[in-house]
């Protein structure tokens, strides 16, 4: 029997697994992080104050206190029955690393003790000159240093019944260039923080600290272990490379805010449990378009406890599913022919005085400031669009961006019917002439109905991938699989280098004597001009909108090698350089990277479509060939006339020229690689994989395997079809 059969046999059997009810969501939030409650408790005045001044301002911890420090960490983690810590980090792999140590040691005279030391929550020398490094770090000075980052709480992580003591920490190199997700980010929120309060103390002297907020929703699907393990697509590369569409797809969209298949619904239960415990403040949770299609949503955070939550969600999810017996998909695009994945990121700014500068205010000033905000990130999108492109680009994200259910590879921006009437009216009413000027046009009434508005659904435009939504910008086009700190880091960058350009534009016209307020929307009214192309209110899905967007002289760049490029333009490295978030050598190693990383992808994706034709999917057709062509040969011995076989000849015929033609384009595919692995450059590689692998092969060749899997006998079919897939559970 082969594993698609063993597998749906297993499947009726598979039940349940039972989890406790869910406890009260209060009862167990955060009970496994060092919270600022908790390190009151475990720490001296002293520790416990020097960590508050290094979460808010940044201020360096000294090996004395950080001493103090770990030892009240240890002493809780202990109280808790953890023996082994690690240092928690996000390496460039994409996914999250740890390297666990215990406690214990022996000292010189042969005591044996437990202890954790200020040197050991600090920094740590992981093994890792086989994490990606693009060059930085070359093999003869492989040493990487993982860091603590107090800014995100220490948690204990709890792997069935061992708990180990996770340490957020930054990734660098020994020469210092960071090696991760979570450093730039830092730098890319500290950078945007000065600009952003420099900005605010026009508006508001008490502002002294702006902080991102970030919440993301995390789409995935869940499918079956024993199905799975028969997909080898699945196991290698997170996407089913064959599978004919089923009968019944997301046509009736029946499964859409459905009620929650029941053993989903205990997993999904379960994990939400052990995401509480270390802090995720999950709040949502329901089915998606596509069949087996579900999402989660957070409260949102502050963006670099956000992007830390979702990395550990991702990670968390897919622990907890395979005690489920279950798998969870987190790729983009993990079946043709219905939605993928993505991964919604809602972002705004919020001010130490607990103002949201994304929300609209209520009085002319606040409203004033909210325009401020607004329009410069309209601003920095328009300016930076290639950069932000570049900061989705991944293999599994170029099958979704465009693909008529994501966001196109146009980067516009949508704000609603309400405020493009604002900014038209501020364009009209703010003269370029200063003497023509009264204080008149500082009087636009924008709080009086956004929020309704904005907030009610119906004025959201789904097809965006930069949309207001009220009080918040989100960017759509993140995939579901990414790490948000990349898109957060170019997000928050721009935003700050806008920010920086504003403050020098309105101080050159104070200076010659204009007064504030008059300069803010003069500065306002001259970036809408500049900016207004990038917006857009229209379907994005439409092919109307490639043209209009061509015309307007937005960038539609569909794959990733070439999205890459704007990564390491003259623009890119004075952006990143001039606000301290990349060197040069950084961003061409982070290149180097993404390029590497994409061809592994296609690369593996086309061994595992070339080895799945050779040993899964031509075997069963050769076998159901020789069936008819025996069958056609007995009748024909018989005597029988041609017409009681010529419907067994004609399905021969197209089963014979699918089976030709598949094994010819994988022959010629496996060509194409040598060629492609020869090339010494990476960029050409990368773009020769794209071209001359992925688009000249993938779709041709599972176009005819395809196409055998509805006409070879269903009980030789060796891998589980998307019907079983996507409606078993
Ligand atoms: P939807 O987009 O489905 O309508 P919501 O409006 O409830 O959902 O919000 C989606 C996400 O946006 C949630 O994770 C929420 O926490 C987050 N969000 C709301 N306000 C902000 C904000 N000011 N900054 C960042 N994220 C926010
Ligand atoms: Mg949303």
């Amino acid at each position: 029997m082969s594993l698609r059969f063993k597998a749906l046999a297993k499947l009726t059997g598979n039940g349940n697994i039972d989890v406790a009810t869910t406890p009260k969501i209060t009862g167990i939030f955060a009970t496994n992080v060092f919270t600022l409650k908790v390190a009151r408790e475990f720490l001296s005045d002293e520790a416990y104050k020097s960590l508050v001044n290094s979460i808010r301002s940044g201020q360096k911890i000294d090996r004395a206190i950080a001493n103090q420090i770990a030892s009240g960490i240890r002493s809780w983690a202990e109280s808790k029955e953890v023996t082994h810590f690690t240092h928690w980090f996000q390496p460039l792999t994409g996914t999250t690393a740890e390297k666990h140590d215990s406690f214990f040691t022996i000292k010189s005279d042969g005591t044996p003790i437990e202890q954790f030391e200020g040197d050991a929550l600090i920094q740590q020398e992981p093994d890792a000159s086989s994490f990606p490094s693009g060059g930085l770090r070359a093999t003869f000075e492989a040493r990487g240093y993982t860091a603590w980052d107090p800014s995100s709480p220490a948690f204990i992580m709890e792997i069935g019944n061992g708990k180990t003591l996770c340490i957020p920490t930054i990734f660098v190199s020994y020469t210092g260039e960071s090696l991760d997700y979570k450093a730039p980010l830092l730098k890319a929120t500290e950078t945007l923080n000065k600009a952003a309060v420099d900005v605010c103390n026009y508006f508001d002297k008490n502002i002294s600290r702006v902080t991102p907020t970030l919440g993301w929703e995390q789409e995935y699907f869940v499918v079956d272990e024993a199905l799975f393990n028969a997909r080898p697509d699945l196991v290698m590369c997170g996407r089913t490379v064959f599978g004919h569409n089923s009968a019944k797809n997301q046509q009736l969209e029946d499964h859409y805010f459905g009620s929650i298949p029941e053993r989903v619904y205990a997993y999904i239960r379960d994990f939400e449990t052990e995401c509480y415990k270390v802090g995720i403040p999950l709040r949502t949770r329901h089915n998606e378009v596509a069949p087996a299609q579900f999402e989660c949503a957070p409260i949102f955070e502050e963006v670099s406890v956000a992007v830390d939550h979702n990395s550990l969600l991702m990670d968390i999810m897919d622990r907890v599913a395979r005690r489920h017996k279950l798998r969870v998909l987190l790729h983009e695009k993990p079946f043709a022919g219905i939605n993928g994945s993505g991964k919604h990121n809602n972002w705004s700014m919020s001010t130490d005085t607990g103002v949201n500068l994304l929300a609209p205010g209520k009085t002319p000033k606040t409203n004033l400031m909210f325009l401020t905000f607004f329009v410069n990130t309209i601003k920095a999108v328009h300016d930076y669009a290639d950069i932000l492109r570049a900061s989705i680009a991944s293999a599994p994200n170029d099958h979704r961006l465009g693909a008529n259910e994501a966001p196109p590879a146009i980067i516009s921006v949508f704000i609603g019917q309400y405020l493009s009437k604002v900014l038209s009216d501020v364009k009209e009413r703010v003269s370029s002439k200063f003497d023509e000027q009264d204080e008149s046009m500082l009087k636009i009434d924008i709080h009086k109905s956004i929020p309704e508005l904005l907030m009610d659904n119906t004025d959201r435009n789904r097809t965006s991938p930069f949309a207001f939504t009220g009080n918040k910008f989100e960017f759509r086009a993140v995939g579901s699989s990414a790490n948000c700190a990349n898109p957060m880091t170019v997000l928050n960058t721009i935003m700050a280098q806008t920010l920086k350009q504003f403050k020098e534009d309105v101080d050159k016209l104070i200076n010659k004597g204009e007064k504030k307020e008059i300069a803010i929307m003069h500065v306002i009214r001259e970036y809408i001009v500049e900016s207004e192309k990038v917006l857009f209110e229209g379907d994005g899905y439409s092919a109307a909108w490639e043209k209009e967007a061509e015309k307007r002289g937005l960038a539609n760049v569909k794959t990733t090698p070439l999205a890459l490029d704007a990564m390491i333009t003259d623009k890119a490295k004075i952006l990143f350089e001039s606000n301290g978030i990349y060197t040069h050598e950084e961003l061409e190693a982070r290149h180097e990277i993404e390029l590497e990383r994409y061809i592994k992808k296609v690369q593996i994706e086309s061994r595992i479509m070339g080895e799945l034709a050779t040993s899964h999917i031509l075997p069963p057709a050769i076998r159901y060939q020789n069936l008819l062509s025996n069958n056609i040969k007995g009748l024909k011995d018989a005597g029988l006339p041609e017409s009681s076989y010529s419907n067994q000849k004609q399905i021969l015929d197209k089963i014979s020229e699918h089976i030709n033609k598949a094994s010819d384009l994988v022959e010629k595919m496996i060509e194409a690689r040598k060629t492609c692995n020869a090339m010494t450059s990476t960029r050409t590689k990368a773009i020769a994989y794209q071209s001359q692998v992925k688009d000249a092969f993938f779709d041709q060749i599972r176009y005819h395997v395809d196409k055998l899997e509805i006409l070879v006998d269903d009980r030789e079919w060796y891998l589980p079809r998307y019907r079983e897939l996507l409606f078993l559970r």
